[in-house]
């Protein structure tokens, strides 16, 4: 294999069907694609400037001494290249995307016509409230129906992912501690959690103390009872939880956390599965972050926009982080400092305006278009189609937790490729080949070799049947011993097998100039 001058394998190690590989390294339509760097002449421009006037230097000894060494590209070779790196990308838009507890949902077109009208996509978020009275409004709905989905009297909107909302959440927990004068230092967490809880909890400067998992995958009380001490400021829980599994005892924990003076924390990520089924507030919620971006539609991934929205108690109303919108009579208003904020005691912002506003509108479409009873069907559709993989598989994959029904994603494990020589990681590679993106692999931790499944509730039944069809396929060829389909996949993709840990420990992110250009030494182009 050889690299190119970043360690990446340059020359494709794929072959053809027939088995050789071909003469310019493209497969079919598919594109090689080299960085732009590496296509564009850092010696040339691909437009024509004008000579440049004399002007006087007014940046002192900031000013650059040598060129920047841009790429140098004509437009059609920059169209191109930027159009082949967009047609490398997997999306919900182009198939069946199981990803496991990333909730990959439907973004209809309806969303993006109205995130686009200019009264909501060309307004800045520092004009006079009287010229965006429309904007708040929005916000304001969005607010409102998520507190009636919750039965949560209060939310904060501006945090921008589910990660940020449980900061948001927890902060606002810390603040309510810290207003009665109560340092807590701990916080508990089922082993079964997203790494996003313990890392929010030790971000915040508190001791995080796990929960082991029930063998059933639940989190048993008795477990957190026994936990439940003074320090104790908080549990994390995720419901319906990772193992994609409803937590019945639910309520008898959130009681026991109260009368231990603790707050309860519920991850929301998964409040798709529940929507309109289930309301938070009534199971003892005191803050909770709803991920638009996996409830309610809005794009998911590759580092886009996410909004986390936190709905809060009674008990944390009064510290939620500003801004927030108003109504009155002279229409929509933002309260932006703490003394307007009519005796609350908000801890602080989250953000530097109100929010993802994009995200917002997509929302309220979705929320709108669907209506109460729309939504309801969203969630039961998700658990339907979740279990109607379990049902279609469980002769064939291994469940953990027996073969009773799941929520919104069905959890397998490894043991039904015991003796076959292929892994997890195998099996989910030759998935790949056959067209369809891994499930999540290896998570949650409590399951030997999980797989995470979580089909989108808009896949239809024929869809399914296919991604059915082709794990049945796979599972059988495990079995039957064709280990050569599993230890070299994926086989097609223009990448094979990557050395995923060294690519996350060892990045290479920088690029540097193969060799000095201009009169001056090169400065390295990426600095
Ligand atoms: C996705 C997810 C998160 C984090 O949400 P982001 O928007 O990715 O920050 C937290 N907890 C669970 C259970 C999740 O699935």
């Amino acid at each position: 294999m050889t690299m190119n001058r970043q360690g990446r394998p340059s020359v494709p190690q794929q072959t053809t069907a027939a088995g050789h590989e071909t003469f310019t390294g493209n497969r079919a339509l598919t594109i090689e694609e080299p960085l732009i760097f590496e296509t564009g002449r850092l010696d040339v421009t691909g437009v024509d400037l004008y000579a440049q006037e004399e002007t006087p230097a007014r940046l002192g000894g900031l000013r650059r001494r040598t060129a920047p060494h841009l790429p140098g590209l004509t437009e059609p070779e920059a169209v191109r290249h930027y159009v082949r790196l967009s047609q490398k990308n997997y999306a919900i838009d182009t198939g069946l995307y199981p990803l496991g507890s990333c909730t990959m949902k439907h973004n209809p077109r309806l969303n993006e016509k109205m995130a686009r009208l200019p009264g909501f996509g060309d307004i800045h978020p520092l004009q006079p409230v009287s010229t965006v009275q429309g904007a708040l409004e929005l916000i304001h709905l969005v607010a409102e129906g998520l507190k009636v989905l919750t039965g949560m009297p209060a939310v904060a909107m501006s945090p921008k992912a589910g990660a940020h909302g449980e900061l948001c959440g927890m902060m606002a927990i810390k603040a309510a501690l810290r207003a009665r004068g109560d340092a807590r230092s701990v916080v508990l967490v089922p082993e079964s959690a997203h790494g996003t809880n313990p890392a929010t909890a030790a971000l915040l400067g508190y001791r995080v103390e796990s929960i082991p998992a029930r063998a059933d995958g639940t989190v048993d009380p008795e477990a957190v009872k026994a936990k439940l001490a003074p320090d104790v400021a908080a549990i994390m829980l995720t419901n319906p939880n990772t193992c994609g599994l409803f937590e019945r005892d639910i309520i008898e924990i959130a009681e026991a956390v109260h009368a231990a003076g603790a707050f309860f924390y519920c991850d929301g990520a998964n409040f798709n599965a529940i929507l309109g089924r289930v309301r938070p507030g009534d199971l003892g919620v005191d803050a909770m972050h709803i991920n638009l971006h996996k409830t309610f539609s809005t794009p998911h991934g590759g580092g886009g926009p996410g909004a986390g929205p936190v709905v809060l108690s009674e008990a944390l109303a009064a510290f939620a982080p500003l801004p927030w919108v108003v109504s009155g009579p002279e229409g929509f208003d933002l309260v932006e400092n703490a003394d307007k904020a009519g005796g609350a005691h908000p801890f602080g912002r989250m953000t530097a305006f109100h929010g993802q506003m994009g995200m917002f509108v997509r929302a309220a479409a979705w929320m709108l278009s669907h209506g109460a009873d729309g939504m309801r069907q969203a969630a039961e559709d998700a658990v339907l189609a979740a279990n109607y993989i379990r049902a279609s598989l469980s002769d064939l994959m291994s469940l953990p937790f027996g073969d009773r029904p799941c929520m919104h994603e069905v959890l397998f494990d490894d043991e039904f490729l015991d003796g076959t020589g292929v892994t997890t990681l195998d099996f989910a590679k030759a998935m790949i080949d056959e067209g369809y993106h891994p499930m999540t692999m290896y998570f949650p931790l409590v399951v030997h070799g999980a797989m995470l499944i979580e089909p989108t509730e808009s896949e239809s039944k024929a869809s399914l049947d296919l991604f059915i069809a082709t794990l049945r396929d796979l599972a059988m060829a495990a079995r039957r011993g064709e280990t050569d389909r599993f230890a070299g996949a994926p086989r097609f993709a223009p990448r094979r097998r990557l050395d995923e840990t060294r690519a996350a420990r060892q990045p290479v992110l920088r690029w540097s100039a193969p060799a000095p250009v201009g009169p001056e030494p090169a400065r390295d182009a990426a600095e």
